[in-house]
């Protein structure tokens, strides 16, 4: 059984094209998928006053897998009111214990027009960012007085051997090179994340090429030889805006896919991008982020490797016959709506 979260904005209309090509995956290799929705984000705070209502919990923690479209938007963003969207959002990531968030970024060579970088340096582009998701500093205790705040930022060595692992784990499935990045020069935990991840690559890994990286220079060789990078492993925060920067070697937010993983098979699928309000309701928004990430989830909760690449697959092949929403369009192109995009990757399935 698969959860279904729509959310808001755009949410609702990227899941729709999601669970249309899951329903086709299943017709065509004979599958039977069940699919139940719920509320979560602002569309919960207006129906139950609470962005995770019990029922939702009760149906991720009762599934094989839950398939996110997104969260916010301007009438729940008064900073000042007593639930945002957003906090459904962290609760559920806790509740599922997902401490592992995968979001592979691809750069399709008929999108290179599509991205503020330079063709040369894009080719080839395909890596996945592993980012630490339920520890480090965004979880840490927090102070604040009229004149200073701090934030604490902690690690366990256990949240780091995890992380490291699932990240060697991919590595050795595709080129075997793994970038851990930290900032050890000059943060403890950093030190420790460090030490721990050169025992755990050279003890348990040892086919796997591991190359550190300071966080600061990371972001600079994000930008001047991305395809160089396999896997990359960070915490949490660094990880945060490492793969806000990697998106925009994809072109576009509506591209990319994400997995957050925890001890479990079940995981947590979602687009990277957010509610996109501008566009909500206009049929402008590219479903490919969402679909692809129902092609990690069949990978990942449902061991369907098959019918995961075979999407991907669909998705690229749309792609590489002209099929563009508008925000990878360059002049000229025919664009697609959102459900003209979806129902070409079902028939390129089909
Ligand atoms: P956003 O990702 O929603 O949009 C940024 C820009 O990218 C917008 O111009 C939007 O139109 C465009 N865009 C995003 N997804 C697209 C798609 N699939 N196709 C075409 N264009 C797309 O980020 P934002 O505007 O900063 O945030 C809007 C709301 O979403 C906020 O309330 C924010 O808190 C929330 N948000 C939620 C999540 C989540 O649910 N995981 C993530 C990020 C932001």
């Amino acid at each position: 059984m698969i959860t279904l979260l729509p959310g808001d904005g755009i949410g609702p209309e990227v899941t729709t094209a999601a669970r249309t090509v899951l329903e086709t995956i299943a017709t065509k290799y004979g599958h039977r998928f069940s699919f139940k929705e719920h509320l979560i984000g602002g569309a919960a705070i207006d129906a139950l006053g609470d962005p995770l209502p019990p029922d939702t919990i009760a149906s991720c923690q009762d599934c094989d897998a839950v398939l996110l479209g997104a969260v916010g938007g301007p009438k729940w963003s008064d900073p000042n009111a007593a639930v945002r969207p957003e906090q459904g959002l962290l609760k559920l990531r806790t509740v599922l214990g997902v401490f592992a968030n995968l979001r592979p970024v691809k750069v399709f060579e008929e999108l290179v027009p599509a991205s503020p970088l330079k063709a040369e340096i894009l080719r080839g582009v395909d890596m996945i960012v592993v980012r630490e998701l339920t520890g480090g500093i965004y979880f840490g205790d927090k102070t604040r007085d009229e004149t200073s705040a701090s934030d604490l930022c902690t690690y366990h060595a256990f949240e780091i051997e995890r992380i490291v692992r699932v990240a060697a784990e991919l590595a050795a499935g595709r080129r075997g090179h793994l970038c851990s990045v930290d900032k050890a020069n000059v943060l403890e935990t950093s030190r420790l994340w460090r030490d721990t991840t050169d025992s755990i690559i050279a003890n348990e890994y040892p086919g796997i090429e591991l190359e550190t990286l300071l966080v600061d220079a990371a972001a600079m060789h994000l930008l001047s030889r991305p395809a160089d990078f396999d896997v990359i492993v960070t915490e949490n925060m660094f990880g945060d805006i490492l793969t806000d920067e990697a998106s925009m070697l994809a072109g576009s937010l509506g591209m990319l896919p994400s997995a957050s993983l925890g001890e479990s098979t079940r995981g947590l699928y979602e687009p990277i991008h957010g509610s996109a309000p501008d566009i909500a309701g206009k049929g402008l928004a590219n479903p490919a982020a969402a679909i692809a990430s129902s092609a990690m989830l069949l990978r990942h909760s449902l061991a369907l490797e098959a019918e995961a690449v075979a999407i991907e697959a669909a998705i690229a092949a749309v792609i590489a016959a002209g099929g563009r929403t508008a925000d990878i369009a360059t002049a000229g192109d025919r664009v697609l709506s959102t459900s003209e995009f979806n129902k070409a990757v079902t028939e390129q399935l089909a």
